[in-house]
């Protein structure tokens, strides 16, 4: 069985900052993980080799060069080789451009059986590009999964939906995006970080995807980031100055029923 694994670089979760005049992530920092919930993706398809014979788990990530760290990591935590899509056309690219292009570089890398990915990252957060890779790829996508069994041509998977969970049977080719219940996160280990070092890690872009450009990067993009801010938290503070100790207990419920909260 080939399962791909989805792997976003992301900034360490408390650097994640917006360029105020272009709309556009900030990823220039030094401080980068990979994004948690592929993680847990990842543990889960260690899981699953550790479970059932002939299992080749790839790692894919689209980012900048810096991405290989991540990519060198999946393969120190398990996975047998990886995949990085990169190139300068690529940048500014939404969940749209990043589908197709995450999608093509699967296509590349030949038949798969499962695609496994974080059901969001930290950093963009939108949670739109797992289900637009299985649309490019033409397969089905299941989404907040939070355990998985292997059947022979397929999966089931527990999904959380609104009223509780949903199982689901479906055969391979599926691309399952989970939840952090799926499976705890793993460790590199010192023989995956051995390979990590020698492995080489082959990098696709746009040469060998071939794009039309006008596809790509901020044109192929038609989310538009209209303005971009902080939100502001402001509090007023009402200090009551108590002489009995149901004073401020009185003061408390009438300012509730001014404010029509009770
Ligand atoms: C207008 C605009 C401009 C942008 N410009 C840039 C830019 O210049 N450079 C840039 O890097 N990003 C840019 N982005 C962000 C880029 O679109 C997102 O990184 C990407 O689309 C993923 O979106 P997300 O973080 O919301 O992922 P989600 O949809 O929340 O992620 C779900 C899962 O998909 C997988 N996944 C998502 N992205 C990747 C990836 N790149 N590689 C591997 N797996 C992935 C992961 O498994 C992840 O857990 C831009 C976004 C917008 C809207």
């Amino acid at each position: 069985m080939k399962i791909i694994v989805l792997v976003k670089q992301v900034p360490g979760t408390d650097s994640v900052k917006l360029d105020p005049v272009t709309g556009v992530m900030v990823r220039t920092g030094k401080d980068t993980i990979i994004n948690p919930l592929d993680e847990n993706a990842l543990a889960e398809a260690i899981r699953i080799k550790n479970t059932y014979p002939d299992v080749k788990i790839t790692a894919v990530s689209m980012g900048p060069i810096s991405a290989m760290k991540a990519i060198k990591e999946a393969i120190a935590m398990g996975a047998d080789d990886g995949v990085l899509v990169s190139g300068r056309e690529f940048a500014g690219s939404d969940t749209i451009a990043t589908a197709k292009v995450i999608a093509a570089a699967i296509k590349k890398t030949g038949d798969f059986d499962m695609i496994l990915c974080g059901e969001r990252a930290t950093d963009g957060e939108t949670g739109q590009t797992a289900a637009m890779i299985a649309h490019y790829l033409g397969v089905p996508a299941q989404t907040y999964v939070s355990a998985l069994e292997v059947l022979e041509d397929g999966v089931i998977v527990k999904r959380t939906v609104e009223s509780g969970f949903e199982r689901v049977q479906v055969t391979f080719p599926v691309l399952v995006s989970v939840n952090k219940d799926i499976s705890d996160t793993g460790f590199p280990t010192l023989d995956g970080k051995l390979k990590a070092k020698k492995v080489d890690v082959p990098m696709l872009g746009n040469a060998e995807l071939g794009f039309d450009k006008s596809e790509l990067g901020l044109t192929g993009s038609p989310t538009r980031v209209v303005k971009i801010f902080s939100p502001k938290l402001s509090r007023d503070t009402i200090m009551v100055k108590a002489n009995a100790t149901m004073q401020p207990i009185d003061e408390l419920l009438s300012f509730l029923v001014q404010k029509d909260v009770l």
